[in-house]
């Protein structure tokens, strides 16, 4: 089963793709973990990305479309993956068609997680991310145990750079002017399905499960 996250930053795209790759036992794939991957190892390719994620830009689909067909080549995405995260624009998108295209395969579903712009701004700096493992709290809806620290493995947590409320305004920006329009592609292809993404995540979570089966 492929599927593919859609949704604004903050949506909830990275929490329900964690639980589907757990329920359907499918590599959960995030383009902007493996840039964070690489930026805190410092690798060429962690340098260029930091520098448009820490404006709120999107990386370039050159360096992002790369990436992606390197990783769903992989062993373990045989049986399937859920991308997070990618893709983020129409080029993105139309590569990763041809690319299936020319395995005789294609994307089955993309969900789109509904969550107006208002509940966005709010979302985003109650989120806290763990420096090492990635996992993702909130301040309010998901508290970690102990405040600051990573239930799963110990480490810190911190607001990310791009979580600064002058950033996510620039992402929103972004998101409605690049992103989506990806609602309309996947509509056209007859595989969007659209969850709201307000309620709470065990709900999302189970109107997604209902899509999927
Ligand atoms: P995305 O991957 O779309 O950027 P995340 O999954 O990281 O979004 O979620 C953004 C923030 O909102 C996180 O702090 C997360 O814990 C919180 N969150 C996710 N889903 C919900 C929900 N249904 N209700 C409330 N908070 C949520
Ligand atoms: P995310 O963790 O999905 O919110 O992504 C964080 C940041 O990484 C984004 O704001 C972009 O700068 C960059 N990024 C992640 N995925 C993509 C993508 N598919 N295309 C371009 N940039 C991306």
């Amino acid at each position: 089963m492929k599927i593919i996250m859609l949704g604004a930053p903050g949506a909830g795209k990275g929490t329900q793709a964690k639980m589907i790759a757990e329920k359907y036992k499918i590599p959960h794939i995030s383009t902007g973990d493996i840039f964070r991957a690489n930026i805190k190892e410092g690798t060429e390719l962690g340098k260029e990305a930091k520098s448009y994620m820490d404006k709120g830009a999107l990386v370039p689909d050159e360096l992002t479309v790369k990436i992606l067909l390197d990783r769903v080549a992989k062993d373990d995405c045989k049986n399937g993956y859920v991308l997070d995260g990618f893709p983020r624009t129409i080029p993105q998108a139309e590569v990763l068609e041809e690319a299936l295209n020319k395995l005789g395969d294609k994307v089955d579903y993309a969900i789109d997680v509904d969550v107006p712009d208002e509940n966005i701004v709010r979302r985003m700096g109650g989120r806290r991310a763990c420096v090492t493992c990635g996992a993702t709290y909130h301040i309010e809806h998901v508290p970690p145990k102990q405040e600051g620290i990573c239930d799963k493995c110990g480490s810190e947590l911190i607001l990310r750079d791009d979580d600064k409320p002058e950033t996510v305004s620039k992402r929103l920006k972004v998101y409605h002017e690049q992103t989506q329009p990806l609602i309309d592609f996947y509509t056209k292809k007859g595989i969007l399905k659209t969850v709201d993404g307000t309620v709470d995540m065990m709900d999302v979570f189970a109107a997604i499960t209902d899509i999927l089966g």
